[in-house]
């Protein structure tokens, strides 16, 4: 099988192509899995992550894509009636947890010290085949067409998680810090489930902010400036620090600021600004959110399905995807990415 494949890290800007085409032989599923004919998979700032060392895998080469739709062609002796050959099926960040440990009995597997991840601890869908646990792949609604339910599997169910971690309840305000992938799912999500809610938009790019307020926005400002009310969450989607002080200048008291990346770039001198009296004092929070469970996965794409979510996307063949990762990087090209498959 053709696959994109990952054999050593480093930046970007001294390897502009990270991913070797290569031919692989079809991965054999273990009892309790299930073989995917991949058909497309969605491209996501972690591999940018993975690739340029902020969470390196732990064994190359390796496939990496944890966005992936694609059909069931086999599956193990011991995966149950739930799934057979022909279903549509995607897998998502999350590959596997251990099931037994204090977080997976509480349901936040998420935190399991056994979690593995999809494209990064194991091999995932920029390549023909995949193979994954039974129990960690979804049913794709009808409502989607492959490539548009890829974006949802990671960009949308993460976004979901982060809404959710904010705790704000209809009519509270919220800030969105960065408007790529996520944010713009995250804007659609939060009019749909709180429609009293006033969303306030910080973005790098003029258009950006034109597209936040095209969405329905209330306000859309650059990452430094004061918006005109305090609020009472802000969600930073953002691969750095740069904008995190100014977000808290922009909480309310008892607001909580949720950082929604899994690991930031070297920029932390920004955090020298930190001022406790005007930036956390009168109780302010921060949280991060890590990973993703099951149930954020399956809830989200039932959500999306009934609001009708179509992310905005644009398709690249699989060979292109060294280009689809550096146009992530430099942030010029709008819409989710997706690598066409099959
Ligand atoms: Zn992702
Ligand atoms: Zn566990």
């Amino acid at each position: 099988m053709k696959a994109m494949v990952l054999t050593r890290i480093g930046k970007l800007a001294d390897h502009p192509f990270p991913l070797a085409l290569m031919e692989l032989p079809v991965p054999v599923p273990g009892t309790k899995d299930v073989l995917i004919k991949v058909s497309v998979c969605g491209v996501c700032h972690t591999e940018l992550d993975e690739i340029e060392g902020r969470t390196p895998p732990p064994m190359l080469p390796v496939i990496l894509g944890h966005q992936t739709v694609g059909h069931i062609v086999a599956a193990g002796e011991q995966v149950s009636g739930a799934f057979k050959p022909g279903d549509r099926v995607g897998v998502a960040w999350i590959f596997s947890a251990c099931g037994e440990c204090k977080f997976c009995r509480a349901g936040n597997e998420n935190l399991c010290p056994d979690f593995l991840a999809t494209g990064r601890d194991a091999n995932g869908g920029y390549a023909e085949y995949m193979t994954a646990p039974a129990h960690f792949v979804y049913p794709i609604p009808p409502e989607f067409s492959d490539a548009e339910a890829a974006p949802l599997l990671c960009a949308g169910a993460i976004g979901y998680r982060s809404l959710r971690l904010t705790g704000i309840q209809d009519g509270d305000r919220l800030g969105l810090t960065g408007f790529g992938a996520s944010g713009h799912l995250v804007l659609k999500m939060a009019r749909y489930r709180f429609p009293q809610s006033e969303i306030y938009v910080f973005a790098r790019s003029a258009e950006e902010r034109r597209f936040a307020i095209e969405l329905g926005a209330a306000w859309a400002g650059e990452s430094a400036q004061t918006a005109p009310h305090k609020l009472d969450a802000i969600i930073d989607t953002t691969p750095v620090w740069a904008p995190i002080v100014s977000a808290l200048a922009n909480l309310e008291a008892g607001g909580r600021l949720v950082i929604n990346a899994i690991r930031k770039e070297d920029d932390r001198h920004h955090l020298l600004a930190l001022d406790y009296p005007e930036h956390l004092w009168r109780e302010k929070e921060i949280k991060s959110v890590a990973n993703i469970t099951r149930r954020d996965v399956a809830e989200f794409l039932q959500l999306a399905a009934d609001m009708r979510l179509k992310p905005e996307i644009r398709i690249y063949p699989l060979e292109q995807a060294n280009q689809a990762l550096s146009e992530l990087k430099t942030g010029r090209i709008r819409g989710a990415k997706v690598l066409r498959i099959g």
